[in-house]
């Protein structure tokens, strides 16, 4: 089986040998050196849930003295409630961390870091994803709707550690899976007590499987199960922002029924006949209550089919060179 990118990059963790290079923020008070804990930070959910952009989540984190982002919204409106928020908060914006390229999370970063005098961090193949694929192409309807500017993002890889006023956030690289390169922030060391997992989370939505990495978000999701304690607070990318383990295997289960939904209905085909189409509709919108982004359903039909004849093709390869003494 080849190997899980991140989790290869992982087992090596850079964490290890960026432990103690936390970055230090200007007007931000230095790290918990003398070993007093910094205050637990306080989460803030701006977001203004509608079908219309997509129920997506922003996370504002509040420090002692400063306020970071997650994450910078979709459309105009989802920006100017996170900057309302934060005008009521008082505190200035320090970062904003990235979770992945889509553009339902990069569109305010822009606006939202007055141009790049706020820094946006994201790990480079995200930054690259975003630059190279032009994803306002595909919702051109809403493009009136969205926040002007380009962002700039600050290239950080997997084990960067941001320190602001002493709480830590940490950058941990899952690769490919609900994007082609997805980002999890977590605050609280080696056990998050905060884990902000972008899209990894679609909660109580339907997932979007556009990028044909259903297999490695799977490995993602068990990953973050690993590394997620039962107290910890998860924050997802859509739906519901607050939310925990449970909400985690709940998107295992979604993606593996996805998975066998798929090929019973396109019958092993790489694409999804109209009637293949209307039955996956049928199933899958029965599993949630309706209106919940169910046009993604459709929209990755035909990828899923085509990813899971994919692998299908490779699992008899394997098994003829097994049976010829191979690998
Ligand atoms: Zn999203």
């Amino acid at each position: 089986m080849r190997p899980h990118p991140a989790r290869g990059a992982r087992a090596n963790r850079p964490t290890r040998a960026l432990l103690g290079v936390a970055v230090a923020l200007g007007a931000c008070a230095p790290s918990s050196g003398d070993g007093a804990e910094a205050p637990a930070p306080e989460v803030r959910l701006p977001a203004q849930h509608s079908a219309t952009n997509g129920f997506v989540n922003q996370c504002l984190v509040e420090t002692a003295a400063s306020v970071v982002a997650v994450d910078a919204g979709f459309l105009l409106s989802d920006v100017e409630a996170v900057e309302a928020m934060i005008d009521s908060i008082g505190k200035p914006l320090r970062a904003i961390l990235v979770t992945h390229a889509h553009l339902d999370h990069t569109n305010g970063v822009a606006r939202l870091s007055d141009d790049g005098a706020v820094p946006a961090y994201a790990p480079p193949r995200t930054i690259l994803e975003h630059e190279v694929r032009d994803y306002s192409e595909r919702l051109p309807h809403l493009r009136s709707l969205y926040p002007p500017g380009v962002p700039r993002l600050t290239p950080v890889r997997d084990g960067f550690e941001l320190d602001v006023d002493g709480v830590v956030f940490r950058l941990l690289e899952m690769g490919p899976g609900e994007s082609e390169w997805d980002a999890v922030w977590t605050v609280g060391g080696e056990r998050p007590s905060h884990v902000f997992v972008g899209d990894l989370l679609l909660n109580q939505v339907h997932a979007f499987f556009q990028s044909g990495r259903s297999m490695e978000w799977i490995r993602s999701l068990d990953d973050l199960l690993e590394l997620t304690p039962a107290d910890a607070r998860v924050y997802a990318g859509h739906g519901p922002p607050e939310a925990g383990r449970h909400e985690l295997s709940w998107q295992r289960d979604y993606i593996v029924r996805a998975r066998e939904a798929v090929p019973r209905v396109a019958g092993g085909a790489d694409s999804l006949s109209d009637d293949a189409e209307r039955r996956l509709y049928a199933e899958m919108s029965s599993w949630l209550p309706p209106n919940r982004l169910d046009f993604l359903i459709l929209l990755g039909g035909d990828v899923l089919a085509s990813e899971l004849a994919l692998e299908a093709e490779r699992r008899v390869v394997d098994e003829k060179l097994a049976a010829l003494g191979g690998s």
